[in-house]
């Protein structure tokens, strides 16, 4: 059984975190964990008929319903689809989140993207983990540091990305699919990528690989991959 109490995915757009890691945010829930998903933007760009703003309206809307079915709560950050910066500002304020949170399990992006979004939102996470630990830093709510950090794997960020860890995610599926298709995106009608398509092959693809009829997979900063062993194997 899961001693994971809170998670909290952080995502460069509404719909990534929800899509590659939903999954396992439903297997966290399943457990009894309560679940933030922050969106630092809504991804509001390329809707092919609705402009920016009624198309953040509707991805504000679909994220807080996908949120709810995945057992967690959706946040956003005010910023721009195409235009998060990566800056203190933006680490101070996620680091806010994850003192308040105190999530035991933090996901995100992989730095290995082609997305300026979800680079950024990788390296902004990663301060704000960084000075989130830090008790120095005196902000309305105490230092935390998450037991663990996870990457998830996203169809833009797999550049250098190994997939280190295969979570067993068939009992969670059906509600995955539920949450994922609140997004008009995950249909593939906003933009020429097959999200649904993507995401359901790869969970086949990688359940295949682990011996699991439906799997996701993870993979954690390098530091966390070190064991120390006093004694043989
Ligand atoms: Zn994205």
């Amino acid at each position: 059984m899961s001693t994971v109490k809170r998670v909290l995915a952080i995502g460069g757009h509404a719909a990534d975190m929800e899509f590659s890691a939903g999954a396992a945010i439903a297997k966290y829930t399943a457990a009894g964990a309560e679940a933030v998903l922050l969106h630092l933007t809504a991804g509001e760009m390329g809707h092919p008929r609705l402009s920016g703003e009624e198309y953040a309206k509707q991805k504000i809307d679909e994220a807080h319903r996908a949120a709810k079915i995945l057992g967690g709560e959706a946040r956003f950050l005010p910023y721009p689809d195409a235009g998060l910066p990566r800056n203190d500002e933006v680490a101070y304020q996620v680091m806010d989140v994850i003192r308040e949170v105190r999530p035991d399990v933090v996901i995100t992006h992989w730095r290995g993207s082609f997305h300026s979004d979800h680079n950024n939102t990788h390296y902004n996470t990663m301060q704000a983990l960084f000075y989130a630990a830090l008790p120095s830093i005196k902000r309305a709510h105490p230092a935390h540091t998450p037991a663990q950090v996870f990457f998830a794997e996203n169809w833009e960020d797999m550049d250098d990305y190994v997939p280190e860890i295969y979570l067993d995610t068939e009992d969670v599926y059906d509600r995955w699919v539920e949450a994922a298709s609140q997004y008009e995106l995950f249909s593939g009608s906003v933009s020429g990528f097959r999200y649904r398509d993507y995401y359901e092959s790869l969970a086949v693809m990688r359940g295949c690989l682990a011996g699991f009829r439906r799997a996701v997979t993870l993979m954690r900063p390098a530091e966390a991959r070190i064991s120390y062993w006093k004694d043989l194997p």
